[in-house]
């Protein structure tokens, strides 16, 4: 049961955000510096999202969705055609650090000249400023949030005081936080990268998505809200949609799937701010959240 649950625009089940992280090789090369040029199995898994990511924004084209994509600053600069072909797509690309670098282990100052640098590269190559951010391994800090209220940003992604959106209150100004879920992340089922850490057991897409489609179900029946964090080269891999009954190539909770096809006879818009008629099925939006979507605060 939700107790303050937010009234979803035109009657909507539920709010759905399917997000991924584009993090590609920046992971080795933040964690093994010294020779991550010659760690070559990391670096071409990382190069994955070359492949994975055009086949998603297929799907999204298909589907006529325009959804949210984290990458960290010098992915942009190493992959300027996934930048391009995602702007193309009409996507929303928020900041996700310069370098993957982990806001909890640097000081406030190299935070401050990370996160200031990474921000001038996506004004170069995105033509405007990132509204929403999301922290690496979601390890955003005081000052992590005091950059962002300086900058103007709408939104942070990393923060988990809800299963809602809700708003965070700092004495420097207030913030929407737009709740992730590890049981919607598709790092802790698939993630086997030992060099940083990662050796989770293979599994099958069915058994390794089951957690978070199941936290779908539970949202969808209690009016709430679900975010799946996907990595395109841990799961955007399955070219035949062998992910869901949906025929989808990234994953798809079945109940979402079938909204998608009844939606094609519905007008969506996927905006917070523009909502329209989407009958008892999930809204599917960007993160960027253009209003509050309730009024209470939590203060950091
Ligand atoms: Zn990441």
């Amino acid at each position: 049961m939700i107790q303050n649950p937010i009234p979803w625009p035109n009657g909507a089940r539920c709010a759905c955000s399917i997000s991924f992280d584009i993090d590609a090789d920046s992971l080795i090369h933040i964690a093994k510096p010294k020779d991550s040029f010659d760690r070559l199995y990391p670096i071409t898994m990382g190069r994955y999202d070359q492949v994975a990511v055009p086949r998603i924004l297929e799907t999204y084209r298909r589907l006529g969705l325009k959804q949210s994509f984290f990458i960290p600053a010098w992915t942009m600069n190493q992959y300027p055609d996934i930048v391009d072909a995602i702007l193309a797509g009409g996507h929303e690309i928020g900041h996700h650090g310069y370098i993957h670098e982990d806001p909890s282990e640097i000081s406030p100052p190299e935070q401050r000249h990370w996160f200031e640098k990474a921000l001038d590269v996506h004004v170069r190559m995105t033509g405007r400023r990132p509204r929403g951010y999301r922290a690496p391994v979601y390890n955003a800090t005081q000052s992590t949030i005091d950059l962002l209220i300086e900058h103007g940003f709408t939104y942070d992604s990393s923060l988990m005081a809800d299963d809602i959106p809700y708003r965070m209150k700092t004495a420097g100004g207030a913030l929407f936080e737009v709740p992730p879920h590890w049981g919607s992340d598709d790092w802790p089922p698939f993630a086997h990268f030992a060099e940083i850490g990662y050796m989770m057991p293979v599994k099958s897409p069915t058994e390794g998505l089951a957690a978070s489609f199941e936290e779908f179900d539970a949202q969808y029946e209690a009016g709430g809200f679900w975010m799946g964090i996907w990595h395109p080269f841990l799961t955007g891999v399955w070219p035949d949609g062998a992910s869901s009954s949906a025929g989808l190539n990234t994953p798809f909770p079945r109940k979402m799937s079938g909204s998608l096809r009844w939606r094609k006879l519905c007008p969506m818009s996927m905006s917070w701010k523009r909502p329209a008629a989407i009958g008892r099925g999930p809204t599917i939006c960007p993160i960027t959240p253009n209003r509050s979507p309730c009024d209470r605060f939590i203060s950091l």
